[in-house]
């Protein structure tokens, strides 16, 4: 007797998504089956491209379906549908309607990395397949023209008093950098800082992204105030190095988030070792404190990214692609950090859609 899709159905709801804690039947995450001779090929709908748990998901199906009599081989295949955040849904004056998830990459002080994190992040996520913005938030000291190459780049209108994003590595790009002289300081008072930000996030022609990411000003300033109370965020990362001064600082980022009500999506361990030419790994700034401080924390790691001297370089010259391309290492490293980050958007969408009350009228 020849296996029916409903009995293949009926298996695949043995197979659970590890993150979200159900079974993928019952997440609806399967879209299609089709039998042939006792082959079987499955369509999987991840909720994100950079979905962590792909190898674990395409392994624990074929196993499962495979198991049944007259399945001799399966043959799985992903597509992926980044599902909104519901609070960017639940927000009535939403500015960015067309933007799936605004994350906020913050830490608690300069110089740990934040950018650069913020840089890779977003051509990761765009790299695996997403559509992607990248904010230069950071209006008091913007890095992002020198860190994506945008220096030579012209700035234009887009009609009306919207501005074009920079297209380039993947991503759409906008920073303050592009729109003032670069040599003249910054200085922002409470209400001119509100404004420019919110000028920079809604007056950008965006389209429609999966992900907009926003590197944050350093430290728990205006901006994170005028940030949460703009735009629905789906989380924020922090930055952090390993320092036990670098983690009292970031542990109030952390703190300052969760006072505005914005998800920890988690910590990131920036210059977190570094390996030299000998292989052998140094553990420069003591690696592993980020780690302990999200244990204690009670909020994700997601882990580490080395001290890496073509990561540096490739900032300098606007290439943050070649981070990827040209370093198996490096790139296997970020996109470790990129998977987990986009894994743990899927289980913030998952908790809060768990824990909205829906009201049935009859
Ligand atoms: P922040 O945004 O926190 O001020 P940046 O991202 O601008 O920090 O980084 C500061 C400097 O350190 C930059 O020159 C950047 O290229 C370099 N840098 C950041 N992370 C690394 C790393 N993991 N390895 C090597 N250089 C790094």
């Amino acid at each position: 007797m020849s296996v029916t899709k409903e009995q293949v159905m009926e298996q695949l709801k043995t197979v659970m998504d590890p993150e979200l804690g159900k079974d993928l039947v019952t997440l609806n995450m399967i879209k299609n089956v089709a039998l042939c001779d006792g082959m079987a090929r499955i369509t999987v709908e991840l909720t994100t491209p950079a979905c962590p748990l792909k190898d674990k998901i395409s392994f624990d199906v074929k196993k499962a379906v495979t198991q049944l009599d007259g399945i001799s081989m399966c043959e799985v295949e992903f597509t992926a549908q980044v599902k909104p955040s519901p609070q960017q849904q639940a927000q009535d004056a939403n500015p960015l309607p067309n933007v799936k998830h605004v994350i906020a990459v913050g830490a608690g002080k300069g110089g740990v990395g934040k950018s650069t994190i913020s840089v890779n992040l977003a051509v990761g996520l765009a790299r695996a397949g997403a559509k992607v913005g990248l904010l230069d938030g950071d209006i008091y000291g913007p890095s992002l023209p020198t860190m994506l190459g945008l220096d030579d780049l012209e700035t234009h209108t887009a009609g009306g008093n919207m501005i074009m994003p920079f297209e380039v590595h993947g991503i759409k790009s906008m920073s303050i950098g592009k729109l003032v002289d670069p040599d003249k300081p910054l200085i922002w008072r409470g209400p001119m800082a509100h404004g420019a930000f919110n000028q920079l996030a809604t007056q950008t022609q965006w389209g429609e992204l999966d992900y907009l990411v926003i590197d944050m000003p350093p430290g728990t300033g205006d901006v994170p105030l005028t940030l949460a109370q703009l735009l629905p965020l789906t989380g924020a990362v922090v930055v952090c190095t390993p320092q036990k001064v670098a983690q009292d600082d970031a542990r109030r980022a952390v703190r300052m988030f969760q006072q505005l009500q914005v998800p920890i999506l988690g910590i990131v361990e920036n210059m977190s070792y570094f390996i030299g030419n000998d292989g052998v790994e140094y553990d420069i700034f003591g690696k592993g404190g980020s780690q302990a401080m999200a244990h204690q924390m009670e909020v994700p790691y997601l882990g580490g990214v080395p001290i890496n001297m073509r990561l540096r370089a490739n900032s300098d010259n606007g290439n943050p692609t070649a981070n990827f391309d040209d370093d198996a290492q490096l790139g296997a490293e970020l996109d470790a950090f990129v998977k987990n980050l986009a894994g743990q958007v899927s289980i913030q969408v998952h908790k809060t859609q768990a824990q909205t009350p829906t009201i049935s009228i009859s």
